[in-house]
Parts: structure tokens; C-alpha cells; sequence
């Protein structure tokens, strides 16, 4: 499998990099076209030139077309590509963009195509202590 990367971060929904103990993991969600008029991406509604991250709808610039953030994202698709944290795999897959709660924390997980690891891409906490490894934060959302 060859996942395609995003070349800017206007085209993802969300980006993020990570270390997970030896291993990292890379993960993006690209947006998708209307469902409606299928001509433009939906995005962020966008208020004096400025996207309104919070909010709680993602919104056709093409056609006004307008859909709840959660009904939104669940058809969404996130890649991730990562090194296994449990046996140096380095491997790519895609899932659902669809968090689940792992320890109260909302978590993509995927599995190590090789060793079937758990590898957990948790939502980023303000106070986690992240490392500098986790620059280049794209859109990460924040409720
Ligand atoms: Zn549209
Ligand atoms: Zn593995």
C-alpha cells in the first residue's frame, strides 16, 4: 500500500506525528468532496476570512451544502503510517476516522500489520507533556 500524503494542510481535517515509546506514528485525515453538489471540499465555515475551528459543522463553500462535524467525520478516512513501537515494523494503514475511548482518552488505534501491536494515536491533552517530536501539528481540533 501506498498512502498519498498531504502536500499542504488545507487539505487535511486533521494531521498529527507522533513518538509512541520507540515507534511514531504519522496520522491525517483528508478532507472529502460535497456529497452534494461534489465540487468542493468541505471545510470549516470560514467567518471574515478567518476558519472557525470549533465549529460544530463542516460547510460547502461551493454550495452552501451543510453537515453536522460528527456525522461529517465518521465517513472520513485516516491514514496512518508508523514504526511499531513493539517490533521496529515500519508499515502504513488506514481506518476509520473514528475515535474510541482507550483509558478515558479518545484514540485512533491501529494494529502492526507484522506483530498486531495496539498502536494508539491518542487525542492531544493540553497537559500530556508532549515531546518536540510532535511538532508540526496541523489542525488539531480542540473541544
Ligand atoms: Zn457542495
Ligand atoms: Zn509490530
Amino acid at each position: 500500500m501506498s498512502l498519498r500524503e498531504p502536500e499542504s494542510m488545507d487539505e487535511c481535517v486533521y494531521f498529527t506525528k507522533r513518538a509512541i515509546g520507540p515507534g511514531k506514528a504519522k496520522a491525517w485525515v483528508f478532507k472529502e468532496q460535497c456529497p452534494k453538489c461534489k465540487k468542493a471540499m468541505m471545510g470549516k465555515p470560514v467567518e471574515k476570512g478567518k476558519v472557525k475551528i470549533r465549529a460544530k459543522e463542516y460547510v460547502c463553500p461551493n454550495c452552501n451544502n451543510t453537515v453536522e462535524k460528527q456525522a461529517y467525520e465518521d465517513t472520513l478516512t485516516c491514514n496512518v503510517q508508523y514504526v511499531c513501537p513493539a517490533c521496529s515494523y515500519s508499515g502504513e494503514t488506514q481506518t476509520p476516522y473514528k475515535r474510541k475511548k482507550i483509558d478515558g482518552v479518545p484514540t485512533i488505534q491501529v494494529e502492526c500489520e507484522k506483530c498486531k501491536a495496539k498502536i494508539n494515536i491518542t487525542k492531544k491533552m493540553k497537559a500530556a507533556g508532549e515531546s518536540k517530536l510532535t511538532a508540526g501539528e496541523g489542525e488539531e481540533e480542540e473541544e
